[in-house]
């Protein structure tokens, strides 16, 4: 089976490919999504939208929607097991700078339904479920798809490729980009339940990290739920890790025996800090998943990706409608993957190496930060914004490969 060749292909059905489709049929251009699902993912995966992104998406109109599905954080939260509270921030200290000051907690794939629902009946768009890519071939003039369409081999060909197909990447593996990193030897379980920690710590925040050197946590709020997060050592197996015996001592150790803690869901997944070497082959792009991979405290993974996904689109959209040189194609990579170094993998890697520090000076230090930050509105501010991921966009922007 073989296709006419088309404008963009995007390999992926996640937020970041979806996103991404959503601003090319904005900007009138056919897309081609293929995803090798046989629908979109419904799993329990990134919850916290920051607010940049979601002024993003109320320019792509689908912010009203997922707000309406989700639960507004306006607050953020520092704490340690030694000390109680550090620092509470407000996002209503940056509501200058974004129309949306506040975290929205909601699960990722009610925003890729929203936008399947948007864009259906689009005549620019089209998705093709149970599509597998499976490689990669590039000239300088197209690239061509060899795809597994329920089984059936198939051939696409598209003039540019948006590898939007998560951490195991085809359109990076197969076309030999490298993904540098690490892996942390600790896994990461992530418990729902509907046990009320507003009653069991009062004034704590939607969004609420608490350091110790042993039992870590970190709490989020969602509609109806809150998700607990604690590290799994190295030595335990999945399945002692996921047993019921050990769940239960999990939501023990934070939630005392005369409270009921019922569990409703469990995910247990191993956490990297990986990046590829680059974001641009050719004519094929990663983002999101595909391009950079980190732990989630700061859940920037998918904000990054959905940032990644519009920082690409307001290039090519351009360059496919005739109004922009390729050239500044080059600066997708620059912008995107020097701030994925810096602030995203930074940022990440500090806040996790925060919450778990053993030794005393490292705790001091991050306590006196906090509470430093909290004592003072410019720096709780640019706490703000560094959290909120709006240095990075801004540090993004000023970055060029070339003059304009
Ligand atoms: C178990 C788990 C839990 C997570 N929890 C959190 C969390 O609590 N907080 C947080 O911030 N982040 C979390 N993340 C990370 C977050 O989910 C990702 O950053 C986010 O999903 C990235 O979106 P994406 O669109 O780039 O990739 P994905 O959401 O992975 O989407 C990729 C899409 O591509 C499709 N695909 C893959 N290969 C192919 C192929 N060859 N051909 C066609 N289609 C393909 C997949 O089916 C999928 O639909 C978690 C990730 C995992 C794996």
């Amino acid at each position: 089976m073989s296709n006419a060749k088309l404008p963009v292909i995007i390999a992926g059905a996640g937020p970041v490919g979806m996103v991404a489709a959503a601003d090319l049929v904005r900007q009138n251009i056919p897309v081609l999504v293929l995803e090798k699902g046989a629908v979109l993912a419904s799993e329990s995966r990134a919850s916290t939208f920051h607010p940049p992104t979601l002024d993003m998406l109320e320019n792509l109109g689908f912010a009203r929607a997922l707000i309406e599905q989700g639960l507004k954080a306006p607050t953020v939260q520092y704490s340690s097991s030694e000390d109680g509270v550090l620092g509470t921030f407000d996002f209503a200290a940056i509501s200058d700078l974004v129309r949306h000051p506040f975290r929205l907690q909601a699960e990722q794939f009610k925003l890729t339904r929203i936008i399947l629902d948007g864009l259906s009946g689009n005549p620019l768009f089209s998705i093709a479920f149970g599509n597998e890519l499976k490689s990669v071939e590039q000239t300088s003039y197209s690239v061509k798809l060899m795809v597994s369409a329920n089984g059936r081999d198939a051939t696409y060909e598209c003039d540019w490729l948006i590898g939007a197909d998560g951490a195991n990447s085809v359109v990076r593996r197969t076309q030999d980009m490298e993904f540098e990193g690490f892996t942390w030897p600790e896994r990461f379980l992530v418990m729902t339940t509907p046990v009320d920690f507003t009653a069991l710590r009062p004034g704590v925040s939607p969004v609420s990290y608490v350091a110790d050197p042993v039992r870590w946590h970190f709490l989020l709020r969602i509609l109806g739920a809150w998700r607990v997060m604690m590290p799994v050592a190295a030595d335990m197996s999945d399945d002692e890790a996921l047993s019921d015996a050990h769940v239960t001592a999990s939501i023990r150790r934070i939630v005392p025996a005369e409270v009921d803690a019922p569990i409703l869901h469990t995910t247990l997944y191993r956490v990297h800090q990986r990046v590829a070497t680059t974001f641009r082959k050719g004519r094929s792009f990663l983002a999101g998943d595909a391009a950079h991979i980190n732990n989630p405290l700061g859940g920037m993974g998918m904000n990054g990706g959905i940032h990644d996904a519009l920082n690409l689109t307001a290039k090519l959209g351009p360059v496919i409608n005739g109004a922009a040189d390729e050239r500044i194609l080059a600066d997708y990579d620059l912008q995107r993957r020097t701030v994925t170094m810096q602030a995203i993998q930074g940022d990440t890697i500090r806040n996790k190496r925060n919450l778990e520090a053993k030794d005393e000076a490292d705790r001091a230090r991050f306590r006196d930060d906090i509470r430093a930050a909290a004592a003072d509105p410019e720096k709780a501010r640019a706490l703000l914004r560094r959290i909120a991921m709006l240095d990075s966009l801004e540090r993004a922007d000023s970055l060029h490969v070339a003059e304009p």
